[in-house]
């Protein structure tokens, strides 16, 4: 039998990860022959709310779940974690500015970032899904020189699923017949999901749809708004499907995509005028336990002007941070 692997998820009082929590534990992370020990880290006025959660996880009786932590320090949490999903975040409340939700959580990403440096495993995969994504995982790696930089990634599945979906329904064909999306940029309502090079069957998508005023009118602010959708018709943020997004990230980057392109926000490597280190959406291979971007896509002047949208806003938000980090 496999031995255990240590899953930290942090902020496991929260919504997304009383969908989450459930479903590591039941093998779709890792696979339905890998025990896994869950460390979950919660701030501490959350931590009975997070017995509460466990009392149920209990309740399922989980064939696979070899053991559970509850804490509030995240050296405990992060403890010789091979995987660490950090979803919680200090979310934005009436009339905070932008800046502050940046600083508040940048100082929450450092102090994470550290004790994962201090005492994770060295080959930890961290997967960022509190918001602003992409820069909260910026200031984790940055925090954390020790760790290999390439292994601290955010969250763009949902968006990349949400595309998909969109896609399949207006192309009228099965959402698994579909390959090669690219979404780009910032986990935010500026990111660009990018169908130029997505084929069904073998067919390209984008001759098949033909109609360019519904990528620019309908599907780029259906995607991009999505979030807002959902919680102006459940009355709640999206949750489910953000869970289901970080388990396809994490499950494929370790178990491999099979050539397939998935998109994922990594360290940029200057490839499309991106600088590097900015955490950005970008199709990617994965393999062996890695990824490999996908190169060599040619970028035409509506999706360069997309490109630029994007990552003005992941500059801004890295210059935002940038005095914290010193
Ligand atoms: P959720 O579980 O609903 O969301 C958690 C984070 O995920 C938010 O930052 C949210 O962003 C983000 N997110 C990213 N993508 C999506 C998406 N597509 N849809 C919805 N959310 C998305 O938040 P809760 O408030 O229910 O729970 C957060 C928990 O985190 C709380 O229990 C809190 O105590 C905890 N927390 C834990 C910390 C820690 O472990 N040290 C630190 C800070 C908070 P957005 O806000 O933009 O919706």
């Amino acid at each position: 039998a496999k031995s255990p692997i240590r899953v930290a998820v942090t902020g496991a009082a929260g919504q997304i990860a009383y969908s989450l929590l459930f479903r590591i534990a039941n093998g779709d992370l890792l696979g339905k022959d890998q025990p896994i020990i869950l460390q979950l880290l919660e701030i501490t006025p959350a931590l009975q709310a997070v017995t509460g959660v466990v009392m149920e996880i209990d309740d399922c009786a989980f064939p696979l779940l070899a053991g559970v932590v509850i804490t509030d320090d995240p050296e405990v949490a992060f403890k010789d974690a091979e995987i660490a999903i950090l979803v919680g975040a200090r979310p934005r409340s009436k009339g905070m500015e932008r800046a502050d939700l940046l600083s508040a959580n940048a100082a929450i990403f450092k102090v994470q970032g550290a004790a994962l440096n201090k005492v994770a495993s060295r080959d930890v995969k961290v997967l960022v899904v509190g918001n602003p994504a992409n820069t909260n995982a910026y200031i984790a790696m940055k925090s954390a020189p020790d760790l290999p930089a390439e292994n601290f990634t955010a969250m763009l599945r949902l968006d990349h699923n949400r595309a998909l979906s969109q896609l399949a329904a207006k192309a009228g064909v099965p959402v698994a017949s579909l390959e090669k999306l690219a979404v780009w940029g910032n986990h935010s309502p500026t990111m660009y999901p990018d169908y130029r090079a997505t084929t069904t069957d073998g067919a390209s998508v984008k001759a098949k749809i033909n109609d360019e005023t519904w990528n620019r009118e309908t599907f780029l602010p259906t995607v991009g708004k999505r979030g807002a959708a959902i919680i102006e018709a459940r009355g709640l943020s999206s949750a489910a499907s953000a869970a289901n997004a970080a388990i396809d990230h994490v499950r494929d980057w370790v178990l491999g995509t099979d050539g397939g392109w998935v998109s994922m926000g990594v360290p940029s490597d200057g490839d499309h005028g991106v600088p590097e280190g900015i955490i950005f959406g970008v199709p990617v291979t994965c393999a062996g336990g890695k990824y490999t971007r996908v190169k060599g896509i040619e970028m035409d002047d509506f999706s360069k002007e997309r490109l630029k949208i994007t990552l003005d806003e992941l500059i801004g938000e890295r210059d935002g941070v940038a005095e914290l980090l010193k």
